[in-house]
C-alpha cells in the first residue's frame, strides 16, 4: 500500500477556436444522447461480416454489399434482425437464396424459412444502399475549398455504425471482419486489421481488401478512404502507420513518432502484448472526435498534426491523445465494456494510459501535476459529484462525461497507490487475459483483482465506482508541547445524501519536526476523527495525503509561515501546488508575492512553475507584476511563457503591461506567447491594442496562429470598428479556423446591426461542421431576434443530425428570452466553468461580464487539450 503517482490531465495550451466551438457542442451534445444503457439480450451471435463497400462522391452514398455469418443462440428464434437507419435495402438472401425482409426506422428484420435451433448457422447477405447522416462521412472539395483532400471516413461510437451498416449494433457481441472497399485508383484505403491485397478493379478504381482475425465489436468498425500521404514505422516487426490528409505528410514524424515507444512501455506495463495485426493512425479532417480507438485502426482529428514551430511548444506533443486512443487497444478493444453503464473500463483505463506514457516518458512530476490538475477540474464540476462512475441513468445526459473519464483515471490511480505496483500491474495483466476477446462489466475488474492481488476491493469499488463523490476534508492541527503529540483532527464535509457516503480511505501524513520527517499512515473511516501522532517538537510542516494521491478537495487549516515552507520544501508537486493554492488566498502580502516569484523562477517542475504564474496573476498588484514580469526575462520555455503572459491579461489598470504585452504581440520567440498576449490585449480591451490586432490578422504565422488568435481577441475587445475586418475573415473561402474565430467576434459587434446577423444566418447552411456550429452559437449569443426565423427554417432541414436539433432549438430560446438576462457573448458553455476565486471584484455589469468571459476564456484555453483525448459524442459536419 503504497507507491506514489498520478493522473494525466490538462496540458495547457491555445488552440484554434474551432476547437472552442466544438468544446461548446460537446458541452451541449453531452446531455442529449440516450444510448441504450442495458446491453441487449442476444438472439444469434454474429460472428464474421464481408463488408463489401462502394461510394458515389457526388451522391454522397454508400453502396453496400455485406455478408453476415452468425450463429443461432436462442432455441426456436424465427427472426434475424439488424440495426439499420436510413438505408435501403435492396435485397437480402439466406444462406444464398433469396429472403423476404421488413424495415422499420431503425430495423431490417429478417424471418427465417423456419424457427431455429440454438447452434444453427446462416449466411445473411444484404444489398443496399444508403446517404448516411451519421456514422459515414463524405469531406469533400468545394467551389470555396476546391482543393481539400477528398475524404471518406467512419465514426462508429457509440451506436452509428447502423447509419451505414446494417449489423448488430451493440458492444456485446464480437466478430471478425472482412472490408473490400473499392475506391479512386489514386486513393488509400485504412480498415481494421492486416491489408490482404490491393487489385485493380477497372474505370481507374482500385479494390482493397483488409482481414481482420481478431473479434471485436461492431462500434470498433472503421473505414477510411480517400486522399492520404502515408509514414510507416515498425514495432516488433508490426507495422506501425501513419496517415495525414494529402499535402500534411510531413507532419507525421514530428507530431506521431512516439508511437513505438508508447506500443513498448504499454506492452511491458502491461504484460501483455500489443494485440493486434498492425497500428494505424489516420488523421482525418472535420473529425466528429477528438480520435477514435477503432480496432488496430485509430483514427484522429487532423488538428493533431501541429504546425512544426507550433509542435516544438508543447511540452508533452500530442501524446495525450496518442497514448489514450493506444490504450484502448487494450482496454476497450481486446477487452470491452458489456453496456454502455460500464463504459468507464473503456474510458477510465485509457485516461490512466495516458499517465502511464506521462510517467514513463515525461517523469514523476509531470505525472503529477496532470493528476493534480485533473482532480481540481474534476471536484470543480458540480454536475459529476452526485453520479456515481457505474450509472444506468444517462437518459438526460451521456455516459461519456467526466466521471468515465478523469474520475475513472483517478480511481484506479488510487488502486494503483493501494495496492501498489508490484500488485497492481499483475493484476490488471489478470484481468486482460482472463477477459482477452470478451466483454465485460465492472465485477470482471474487480473478479479478477482480488484473485490476482489476494486483496478484497469491494469496499473500494462499492464507494468509488457504484458510489458517488469524494470526501471533502476540513483538516487541522495541535502541537502538545508536554506529550510531544500533534493531534490531527479531520472532518469529512461533503454532504451525504444519494449515493455520497463519509469515505473510508488509508491517508498518508508525514510530519515533519526539525529533526527530520516521518510519514504514517492512518484509516479515516468517519465524519470526524482525531489521529495523534509523536513528535520531538512542534511540526514545520504537515502534509495530509502527502502527494494527492486521494481524489478530494481539503481545506487545511494552516498558517502563513507553513504554507511558506511548504510550498520550498514539500517534495511532491501535489504538496508544493496545494501550498501554491492556500498561499493565493492571502491578499496584500509582500512576503506571499515574493516566494510565489521564486517558485514561478526556479522550481524544478514546470507545472508548479505555470501553477505560481496562475496565482500571481489572480493576487494582482504592481509586485506580483513585477515578479511576472522578471520571470519573463528568464522564462524561456514556450510552455512556460505562454502562462506568465496569459496571467499577465489580469492586470486592468496597468498601462506598462500592456505596453509589454503589445511588445510580446508582435515579437517573441514563442507563438504560443504571442498569441496568448493578443488574447490579453482583447480581454483588457487595451486603448490602441485595435491596431496590434489588425496587424496579427494581416500577419503570416504557422497555420496562422496569431491571426486566430486575434481574431477571436477582438469579440472581448469590442470595438466596433474591426466589423468590416471581421466580416471579411467570416466569409466562405477563408481558412476554417479563422472563420470560426471570426464569426464569434462578429457576433459580438454591432449588436443592433440586423446585416450582420444576416451574414451570420447564412453561414448556417454551409457544409462546413465547425462553421455551421460557430453560426449557431454565435446568433444564440447575439441576442438578435430578428435570427429566428433563419434558425427555426435550419430546424426543418431534413440533413440535420439528431442531436443538432436540440441545439438550435436551446439558441431559439436564448433569443426568445426578454432582455436583461445576461449573457456574455460567446457564453454557453460556461456552466462547466470550473473557476475558484472570482478574481477582483471590480462591481459593474461589464466587470462581471468580462469576468466571465476570462472564465470561459481560460477553460476553453484548458479543455482544448483534453477535449482531444475524449471520444465526444459530436453531431456530424453536414454534406
Ligand atoms: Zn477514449
Amino acid at each position: 500500500m503504497k507507491n506514489p503517482v498520478q493522473r494525466s490531465g490538462n496540458r495547457c495550451r491555445v488552440r484554434s477556436f474551432s476547437m472552442a466551438v466544438l468544446l461548446v457542442v460537446f458541452i451541449a451534445a453531452l446531455q442529449l444522447r440516450a444510448d441504450e444503457p442495458y446491453a441487449r439480450a442476444r438472439d444469434y451471435d454474429l460472428q464474421h461480416s464481408r463488408i463489401a463497400l462502394r461510394f458515389d462522391l457526388e451522391q454522397r452514398k454508400v453502396l453496400g454489399d455485406v455478408t453476415h455469418s452468425l450463429a443461432i443462440l436462442r432455441e426456436g428464434t424465427s427472426k434475424i434482425w439488424f440495426d439499420s437507419v436510413g438505408l435501403t435495402i435492396e435485397s437480402v438472401t439466406v444462406n444464398k437464396s433469396p429472403a423476404k425482409f421488413e424495415t422499420t426506422a431503425d430495423k431490417l428484420i429478417v424471418p427465417l424459412p423456419a424457427a431455429a435451433k440454438a447452434g444453427d448457422k446462416f449466411e445473411v447477405a444484404i444489398r443496399y444502399q444508403g446517404k448516411p447522416t451519421k456514422g459515414m462521412y463524405f469531406i469533400l472539395p468545394d467551389k470555396d475549398y476546391p482543393d481539400r483532400p477528398r475524404q471518406i471516413w467512419t465514426q462508429g461510437e457509440s451506436e452509428d455504425t447502423r447509419f451505414y451498416l446494417p449489423t448488430y449494433d451493440y458492444p456485446n457481441d464480437r466478430l471478425t471482419t472482412e472490408t473490400i472497399l473499392t475506391v479512386p485508383g489514386t486513393w488509400i484505403t485504412v480498415s481494421n486489421g492486416k491489408l490482404v491485397s490491393v487489385s485493380d478493379a477497372g474505370k481507374g478504381l482500385k479494390t482493397w481488401t483488409w482481414r481482420e482475425s481478431l473479434p471485436s465489436s461492431t462500434y470498433l468498425i472503421t473505414v477510411v478512404a480517400g486522399e492520404f500521404d502515408e509514414a510507416k514505422d515498425f514495432w516488433r516487426g508490426i507495422p506501425v502507420t501513419y496517415f495525414a490528409p494529402k499535402g500534411r505528410g510531413d507532419r507525421l514524424p514530428i507530431n506521431y513518432s512516439h508511437t513505438p515507444a508508447m506500443i513498448d512501455l504499454f506492452s511491458k506495463k502491461l504484460g501483455v502484448d500489443y494485440p493486434w495485426e498492425k497500428y494505424a493512425q489516420v488523421m482525418v479532417d472535420d473529425f466528429v472526435a477528438g480520435g477514435m480507438e477503432n480496432s488496430s485502426a485509430t483514427t484522429n482529428t487532423s488538428s493533431s498534426l501541429n504546425h512544426p514551430k507550433i509542435a516544438a511548444e508543447l511540452y508533452t506533443d500530442e501524446d495525450g491523445l496518442i497514448s489514450h486512443e493506444l490504450g484502448h487497444q487494450w482496454f476497450g478493444d481486446l477487452v470491452t465494456c458489456k453496456d454502455w453503464g460500464d463504459i468507464w473500463l473503456n474510458e477510465g483505463f485509457a485516461t490512466f494510459m495516458e499517465s502511464v506514457w506521462t510517467e514513463g516518458h515525461y517523469g514523476k512530476d509531470q505525472a503529477d501535476f496532470e493528476r493534480w490538475d485533473g482532480m481540481r477540474e474534476w471536484m470543480g464540476q458540480a454536475n459529476l459529484f452526485n453520479k456515481p462512475i457505474v450509472r444506468h441513468d444517462f437518459d438526460d445526459s451521456s455516459e461519456f462525461d467526466g466521471n468515465a473519464y478523469t474520475k475513472g483515471g483517478l480511481v484506479l490511480h488510487m488502486l494503483r497507490q493501494q495496492l501498489g505496483d508490484d500488485a497492481f500491474y499483475p493484476a490488471l495483466k489478470h484481468y486482460l487475459e482472463v477477459n482477452r476477446g470478451k466483454n465485460v462489466v465492472t465485477g470482471d475488474l474487480a473478479k479478477a483483482l482480488e484473485e490476482s492481488s489476494h486483496t478484497n476491493v469491494d469496499q473500494f469499488f462499492s464507494q468509488w465506482l457504484y458510489g458517488a463523490g469524494a470526501p471533502k476534508f476540513d483538516l487541522s492541527y495541535s502541537y502538545d508541547q508536554d506529550k510531544h503529540q500533534v493531534a490531527l483532527t479531520v472532518k469529512q464535509t461533503q454532504k451525504v445524501e444519494g449515493r455520497v457516503g463519509i469515505f473510508r480511505v488509508p491517508v498518508g501524513v508525514e510530519i515533519t519536526t526539525a529533526s527530520g520527517h516521518k510519514l504514517y499512515e492512518i484509516p479515516v473511516s468517519k465524519a470526524e476523527q482525531v489521529f495523534t501522532f509523536p513528535a520531538d517538537s512542534a511540526p514545520l510542516m504537515v502534509l495530509f495525503d502527502k502527494g494527492g494521491h486521494i481524489l478530494k478537495s481539503a481545506e487545511f487549516h494552516k498558517e502563513k509561515k507553513e504554507w511558506l515552507y511548504q510550498l520550498k520544501n514539500a517534495a511532491e508537486f501535489a504538496d508544493r501546488a496545494d501550498a501554491t493554492m492556500a498561499l493565493e488566498k492571502i491578499k496584500n502580502d509582500e512576503e506571499v508575492v515574493s516566494a510565489l516569484g521564486a517558485t514561478l523562477r526556479s522550481d524544478k517542475s514546470w507545472g508548479l512553475r505555470a501553477t505560481a504564474a496562475d496565482a500571481l496573476g489572480r493576487i494582482g498588484g504592481t509586485t506580483a507584476a513585477k515578479q511576472l514580469l522578471d520571470a519573463l526575462n528568464s522564462a524561456n520555455e514556450p510552455w512556460v511563457r505562454y502562462r506568465i503572459v496569459y496571467a499577465l491579461g489580469n492586470f486592468k489598470d496597468d498601462a506598462s503591461i500592456a505596453v509589454k504585452l503589445t511588445a510580446i504581440a508582435k515579437d517573441d520567440n514563442s507563438y504560443r506567447a504571442r498569441a496568448a498576449a493578443l488574447q490579453d490585449l482583447g480581454r483588457l480591451k487595451s486603448p490602441g491594442a485595435l491596431a496590434t490586432l489588425e496587424a496579427a490578422v494581416s500577419s503570416d504565422s504557422p497555420d496562422g496562429y496569431l491571426r486566430n488568435a486575434a481574431l477571436r481577441a477582438l469579440g472581448p475587445f469590442g470595438d466596433d470598428k474591426a466589423v468590416p475586418l471581421l466580416q471579411q475573415w467570416s466569409a466562405p473561402g477563408k481558412p476554417i479556423e479563422a472563420r470560426t474565430g471570426a464569426i464569434r467576434s462578429l457576433a459580438s459587434l454591432e449588436k443592433g446591426n440586423q446585416d450582420i446577423t444576416k451574414q451570420i444566418a447564412g453561414y448556417l447552411s454551409e457544409p462546413h461542421f465547425p462553421v455551421r456550429m460557430a453560426a449557431l452559437f454565435a446568433l444564440g449569443g447575439r441576442g438578435d431576434a430578428t435570427a429566428i426565423p433563419a434558425l427555426e427554417a435550419l430546424l426543418k432541414n431534413n440533413d440535420l443530425s439528431i442531436e443538432m436539433v436540440p441545439m438550435i432549438k436551446e439558441q431559439i430560446v436564448r433569443l426568445k428570452k426578454p432582455a436583461g438576462g445576461k449573457t456574455p457573448a460567446g457564453g454557453e458553455g460556461e456552466e462547466s466553468a470550473a473557476g475558484n476565486g472570482a478574481g477582483s471584484e471590480k462591481g459593474g455589469d461589464s466587470a462581471a461580464v468580462l469576468q466571465r468571459l476570462e472564465k470561459l476564456e481560460h477553460l476553453v484555453q484548458e479543455m482544448n487539450e483534453r477535449l482531444k483525448s475524449f471520444e465526444t459524442r459530436l453531431p456530424p459536419p453536414k454534406p
